[in-house]
């Protein structure tokens, strides 16, 4: 008799691995791009009295009216783009593939790139084809890119700008180019927006199948789980159909809400994220058998030149510090590690451990 799970489980759900989430008790956080700040008490005080006021025996508002209304005014959205939320934009990318999937359909990216895109696209059983960035830089493949376009003519097109896990930002030019060229929709995923002044958000009423997709995880809500895709209704009137009712919960609405109307306290985080992160790179630099990329997110993809990155994994979790080994993930990011940018206390025990163990 034939095993059930291999007869009925699709094969491409077989074959992958899911998505893991290595276990940090008691180390030292350096993995996950989350914020390393917490809320002053008073404003966490003033949060859960909020909370103490929520009826959790009522379904939430299913159009998050008020939060919307809040993304709206404090993140630039223009008025007459379309807007919807997903918990997280992990959700968001799913109701996208979703949308467009079917097995001869191609959702194309590059690599190495944010492992979502290619997850996603075997759940939804649909053809991913990720291609190589440029290998000195980590630039955009513009060439190969409008060939494959040309060849694929793939429905879903997705970009992180910055781009993880390199952190830089694609040429501008570029990925106008990549949207020009495309018969069907460009999804440029600003995640990393608190940590750069570029971003493709006004430009979203000059092109019809351009959307931007960002999250509020990386500025310092990662336990949210929220995430917004701006762009043209007549797209993303079809992609709503796909979202599942109520799928942001009440405790979510109202806490995102709360949150963007303290701004300024992320703001002053992200800032102080942004400012240690150059003084993190610039010590990266000095140490001899590291060469760290230029970022503009909240990490920092580093290159060891004398030891094994994977060794060097181990070595600063022994000393209490996770980080991402990327060794091994793509030929690009061979002894590739990536760390979070921390608080400064948190960075100097990073740099003193990796002084000792590169
Ligand atoms: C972290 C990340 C996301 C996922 O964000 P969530 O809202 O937490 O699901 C999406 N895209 C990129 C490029 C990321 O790095």
């Amino acid at each position: 008799m034939k095993d059930p799970i291999e007869q009925w489980v699709r094969p491409e759900i077989r074959a992958l691995d899911s998505y893991p989430v290595p276990d940090a008790v008691g180390l030292l956080k350096l993995d996950a791009m989350e914020n390393p700040y917490t809320w002053p008490d008073e404003l966490r005080q003033a949060w859960l009295e909020r909370l103490a006021g929520v009826d959790v025996n009522r379904y939430p508002d299913p159009q998050a009216q008020a939060l919307k209304q809040r993304l709206r005014a404090t993140m630039g959205i223009p008025a007459e783009a379309g807007l919807i939320l997903g918990n997280g934009s992990d959700e968001l990318i799913q109701m996208l593939a979703m949308t467009v999937a079917s097995p001869t359909r191609t959702l194309l990216s590059v690599e190495p790139g944010f492992v979502m895109y290619r997850m996603i696209a075997s759940f939804c059983g649909m053809r991913y084809l990720g291609v190589d960035l440029e290998a000195n830089d980590f630039g955009l493949p513009l060439d190969a890119l409008l060939a494959a376009i040309e060849q694929q003519q793939p429905p879903l097109i997705f970009l992180a700008y910055p781009n993880n896990p390199t952190g830089n930002l694609f040429r501008e030019e570029a990925l106008l180019r990549v949207i020009e060229a495309a018969p069907g929709l460009v999804v440029i995923d600003e995640a990393y927006t608190p940590f750069t002044d570029h971003s493709f958000l006004p430009r979203l009423g000059e092109h019809a199948n351009l959307l931007v997709m960002r999250t509020v995880s990386k500025m310092g809500l990662a336990g949210l789980r929220l995430g917004y895709l701006a762009g043209p209704s007549p797209w993303l009137d079809q992609v709503e159909k796909l979202r599942l009712p109520y799928n942001i919960n009440v405790l979510t609405q109202l806490s995102a809400d709360f949150a963007l109307q303290h701004l300024a306290l992320f703001n002053q985080q992200t800032e102080q994220i942004r400012a240690d992160r150059e003084r993190l790179f610039a010590a990266l630099k000095e140490i001899p058998g590291i060469r760290p990329y230029p970022s503009q997110a909240n990490f920092i993809l580093l290159r060891l030149t004398r030891r094994d990155a994977p060794a060097v994994f181990e070595g600063l979790k022994q000393a209490g510090i996770l980080v991402k080994n990327l060794h091994g993930a793509h030929p690009l990011l061979a002894q590739c590690l990536r760390i979070t940018v921390g608080t400064a206390q948190e960075n100097a025990a990073l740099l003193q451990a990796l002084r000792e163990l590169s």
